[in-house]
C-alpha cells in the first residue's frame, strides 16, 4: 500500500498516520519528524533546516528530496509506505515520481485531509507532543494524565513552531506552495477527499474504507 497523507498543517496527518501504520504495518514517513530529529542532534542537515522551521517557511526542495530518496531506499519500505508531509511542492512530486519509478512502487492514493482554516489555528495552537511521537490536544485529545503521555509517560511539550505568528506563515506557506498539488494529483486519478472536520475515530473509519481497497 503506497500512499500519501495530504493536507494543511494541522489537518490531523500525524496522528491518523500513527494509527493506519500500527493498523497495515507499513511504516510512517513523516519529513517534520525526520527534520526534527536532524535539529535535535545537530547534524548539519539540521542546522541548515532549523531556520526555515522556526520562521514557519518550507526547507528546500534539494534537502527534502534527498531525504526522501534516502528514507524510500530503506528496506521496510517494501511493504509500501505512508508518507506524512512530503510532498509539499511541485518540484518535491516531481522527483517523488521519478524516485517511485525507480523502485517500482508508485502511488496508489493520495488522502486529502480537508479541514477549515478557522479549525486549524486553534489544533494548532492546542497540539502537544511526546518525544515517542504521540500528540495531544488539549481539548480535542487530552492525555489521561495533564501533561504525560498515555503510550510512554513522557512529559508532553509544546512545538516551538506552534505558536501563532508561526503558525499564520506555515499556512501561508501552505497555500502559496502546497495547496496546488491538490490539481496536481487531482489531473494524475490519485486524489481521495477525506472530511478532516471529524472526530479522530470517525476520521480514521472513513480513511480505512479508502484504503482496505488497496490491501492485497
Ligand atoms: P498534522 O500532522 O496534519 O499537522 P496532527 O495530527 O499533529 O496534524 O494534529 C494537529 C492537532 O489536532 C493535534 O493536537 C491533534 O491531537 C489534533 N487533532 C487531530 N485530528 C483531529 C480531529 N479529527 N479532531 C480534532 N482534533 C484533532
Ligand atoms: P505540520 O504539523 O505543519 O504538518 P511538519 O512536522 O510536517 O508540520 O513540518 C514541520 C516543518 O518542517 C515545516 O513547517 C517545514 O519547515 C519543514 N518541512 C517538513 N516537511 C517538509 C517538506 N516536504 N518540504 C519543505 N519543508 C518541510
Ligand atoms: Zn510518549
Amino acid at each position: 500500500m503506497n500512499v500519501v497523507l495530504f493536507g494543511p498543517p494541522g489537518a490531523g496527518k500525524g496522528t491518523q498516520a500513527k494509527e493506519l501504520s500500527n493498523y497495515y504495518d507499513i511504516p510512517h514517513i513523516s519529513t517534520g519528524d525526520i527534520l526534527r530529529a536532524n535539529v535535535k542532534e545537530g547534524t548539519k542537515l539540521g542546522k541548515e533546516a532549523e531556520q526555515y522551521m522556526n520562521r514557519g517557511e518550507l526547507v528546500p526542495d534539494e534537502v527534502l528530496i534527498g531525504i526522501i530518496k534516502n528514507r524510500l531506499a530503506e528496506p521496510d519500505c517494501k511493504k509500501g509506505y505512508l508518507l506524512d508531509g512530503y510532498p509539499r511542492t511541485i518540484p518535491q512530486a516531481d522527483a517523488l515520481a521519478g524516485i517511485l519509478e525507480e523502485i517500482g512502487m508508485p502511488l496508489d492514493v493520495v488522502l486529502n485531509i480537508d479541514v477549515p482554516d478557522e479549525e486549524l489555528v486553534g489544533r494548532l495552537s492546542g497540539r502537544y507532543m511526546c518525544k515517542c511521537g504521540e500528540s495531544y490536544h488539549i481539548r480535542f485529545n487530552p492525555p489521561q494524565k495533564e501533561g504525560i503521555c498515555d503510550s510512554c509517560g513522557g512529559q508532553l511539550y509544546q512545538r516551538d513552531d506552534d505558536k501563532e505568528e508561526v503558525i499564520r506563515q506555515r499556512l501561508e506557506s501552505y497555500k502559496n506552495k502546497t495547496q496546488p498539488l491538490i490539481d496536481y494529483y487531482a489531473n494524475k486519478n490519485l486524489l481521495v477527499h477525506i472530511n478532516g472536520e471529524k472526530g479522530i475515530n470517525s476520521v480514521f473509519d472513513d480513511i480505512r474504507v479508502v484504503l482496505d481497497k488497496y490491501v492485497n
